[in-house]
């Protein structure tokens, strides 16, 4: 074939997402099976923003705003920044993208933890960018190592905080003396996706910087705690610069009618996010203390997933656990070929998760 893509981009291997539920059961022949792979909000969507979704269906006929200006207004009262501090995206997936888009040329160098999200080596990859992957430390993102890791060439740093998936979070302090020494033309993004599970006071916000001196990117979204990861939208929050700058190349349309009424909506559901919260909360004890219970090794986390250590093949696991009916996911690709990553689900959901893990692991 004549026709040939850059190198670059022929170099992407392609995210490979949790597969929907239908599409596993007909392939296992299964059925009545629950999904735990994806970190999705087991309750559902937040009602609130259903309703709003309904009564938005009758406008479909018309273009979005194309500012998004009701939800980011609603947005900027509930961060308490600026109006020109906020950027809407089609999941805050499409942020990455616009930053390493607006701000990489090939050649520059992009800072990402290893193992972690990995729409950020796919973004700086198709940006023609060079990867400086960092393994983590215990788990953990390591800041030490991510300054000794900058050069001339550095002009964006990833940080999921809590790690995506790991569940680790990075402290105030040690990301107070990490950000001193980041030179200012360098762009730090902070991947706030599961910030609201997080318990350990320590933990730091990137939301907290916004009015300093330094680039910080905070991406924040509907996916998780609202329960709305298929309606895609996330935001970014970030100084009036770089959102000027991510503006020129945002698609005009690219947050939905219905994704800014449904966020605009949830963004005062109170009572959903309170209720998930304590869902997430409540179960990771009861998983915690059922895990401990038949002696099989996990990782406390910050979010609504965590790690289990089972001690065999993650692939083999995966697949016996589907056949019972429970989907998870295999940390194999994220170089972690025998944990497997679950995310909180219903009650009844854990329970038969436990269960299922005791039939193939005991
Ligand atoms: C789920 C997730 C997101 C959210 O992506 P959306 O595009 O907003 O759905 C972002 N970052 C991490 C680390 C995630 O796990």
């Amino acid at each position: 074939m004549k026709l040939k893509a850059p190198e670059h981009i022929l170099f992407i291997k392609p995210y490979v997402p949790g597969k929907p539920i239908e599409e596993l059961e007909r392939e296992y022949g299964i059925s009545g099976s629950i999904k735990l792979a994806s970190n999705e909000n087991p309750l559902g969507p937040s009602p609130m923003a259903l309703h709003a979704i309904e009564k938005a269906l009758s406008g479909l006929n018309r273009y979005p705003d194309g500012s998004g200006r009701e939800l980011v207004m609603k947005l900027s009262k509930y961060h308490g920044v600026s109006y020109n501090n906020i950027i809407l995206g089609n999941g805050s997936d499409e942020i990455i993208e616009m930053l390493t888009n607006a701000f990489l040329l090939p050649e520059d160098e992009v800072i990402i933890p290893k193992p972690s999200f990995l729409m950020y080596e796919i973004s700086a990859q198709s940006a023609g960018a060079k990867l400086i992957s960092i393994p983590l430390k215990f788990l953990s993102i390591d800041l030490d190592a991510i300054t000794d890791a900058i050069t001339d060439k550095t002009r964006l740093i990833f940080l999921c905080n809590p790690n995506n998936p790991t569940g680790t979070v990075i402290s105030k302090k040690s990301f107070e003396k990490f950000i001193k020494n980041i030179p200012g033309d360098i762009i730090v993004v902070m991947d706030e996706a599961y910030m609201e599970f997080i318990r350990d006071r320590d933990c730091v916000r990137g939301l907290d910087y916004i009015n300093s001196e330094f680039n910080i990117v905070t991406l924040r979204t509907f996916s998780k705690i609202y329960g709305l990861a298929g309606l895609r939208i996330g935001y970014g929050v970030m100084p009036e610069y770089i959102a000027g700058i991510l503006n020129r190349i945002r698609p005009p349309f690219n947050a939905s009618s219905l994704a800014q009424a449904g966020a605009a909506a949830a963004l005062d559901d109170k009572e959903f996010f309170d209720k998930t919260v304590k869902l997430v909360h409540d179960e990771l004890e009861f998983m915690y203390e059922s895990l401990n219970k038949i002696g099989i090794g996990f990782f406390p986390t910050q979010s609504n997933f965590y790690l289990i250590d089972v001690k065999k093949s993650a692939d083999d696991v995966f697949e016996s656990m589907l056949r019972l009916g429970v989907i998870v996911r295999s940390m194999t690709s994220y170089g972690y070929p025998e944990y497997i990553r679950v995310s909180i689900g219903l009650h009844e959901e854990n329970i038969r998760f436990i269960n299922a893990l005791k039939k193939v692991l005991l």
